[in-house]
């Protein structure tokens, strides 16, 4: 079997939370061309269906839509467990839902903090862990969370301490559950992307006056696409990276070199 054909996903039962929309959606549809069927979880449950609708609709895979929000234990329990009933198997996980406030650190509320590290860290580790519960019984599975450059750099000019906090606390969770789970089958790797074009930055009014200072700073000079995290999630998910486990994807067009 050739490399290409090694990388695709054939008959692979996949979730992704945060799918509805931006990154999720754009990954969620590499894994369905890929030929996996995908879950897109989300907190919005109409939009997840649009987007389930329009990948069984483009790509021709088995798509289902659930809405689940990441930070509460049961719904991300009952999420897996429709996973595994529909699909019979869970073989990889896109843990990616996440949010972004912009306050500065002495003017940030209790709930604010809260809210960015329950959504980005917890949730990620609600998330893994249902999915690594039901991958350690099978003996197999694939988890790859989303962090990001904030993990690595201080972004700036807009102030975003708990989004850093919890970026860098899913590098160092994917990690410990790749060191805990790596005799048992199941690996865990986080990408890290750079300023990327979605909702997030695009649509934010915080954000999205900043996008010519945050490209003056880019070797680049401009954002990323969602579609520029694709293959290196469907690698990840995929068989080819089965000595890969444990490790952080930077992909931020070189952002964070200097
Ligand atoms: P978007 O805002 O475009 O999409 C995020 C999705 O996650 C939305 O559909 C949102 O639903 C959903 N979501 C939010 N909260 C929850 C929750 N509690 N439970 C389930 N789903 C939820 O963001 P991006 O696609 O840009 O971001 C995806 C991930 O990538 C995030 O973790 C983000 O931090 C990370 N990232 C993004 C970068 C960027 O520049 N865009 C750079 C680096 C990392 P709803 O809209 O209904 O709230």
């Amino acid at each position: 079997m050739g490399i290409m054909e090694k990388m695709r996903l054939d008959g692979k039962s996949i979730f992704v939370t945060g799918g509805a929309r931006g990154i999720g959606k754009s990954v969620a549809a590499a894994f369905c061309e890929a030929g996996a069927h995908v879950a897109i979880v989300d907190v919005d449950l109409e939009t997840a269906r649009e987007t389930a609708d329009w990948l069984r609709e483009t790509t021709g895979s088995d798509t289902m839509a659930i809405q689940a929000d990441v930070t509460n234990p049961e719904q991300v329990n009952h999420m897996v467990a429709m996973v595994r009933e529909k699909y019979g198997k869970l073989d990889a996980a896109f843990c990616n839902a996440g949010i972004c406030i912009n306050v500065a650190a002495e003017d940030m509320t209790f709930e604010q903090w809260k809210k960015v590290i329950d959504i980005n860290l917890t949730g990620v580790f609600l998330t893994a862990q249902a999915a690594g519960k039901v991958m350690l019984e099978q003996g197999y599975g694939s988890i790859i969370n989303t962090a990001s450059m904030s993990a690595h750099i201080v972004n700036v000019p807009q102030p975003q301490c708990a989004y850093n906090a919890s970026k860098a606390g899913v590098i160092q969770l994917t990690k410990s559950l790749a060191v805990e789970w790596a005799k048992r089958g199941v690996r865990v790797n986080c990408i890290s992307p750079g300023y990327i074009g979605t909702d997030l930055t695009l649509s934010s009014e915080t954000l999205k006056p900043l996008i010519a200072q945050w490209n003056s700073m880019a070797p680049m000079g401009r954002l990323g696409k969602p579609e520029e995290l694709q293959s290196i999630c469907v690698y990840l998910a995929g068989d080819t990276s089965t000595f890969t486990t444990g490790s952080d994807f930077v992909v931020d067009g070189a952002f964070t070199c200097f």
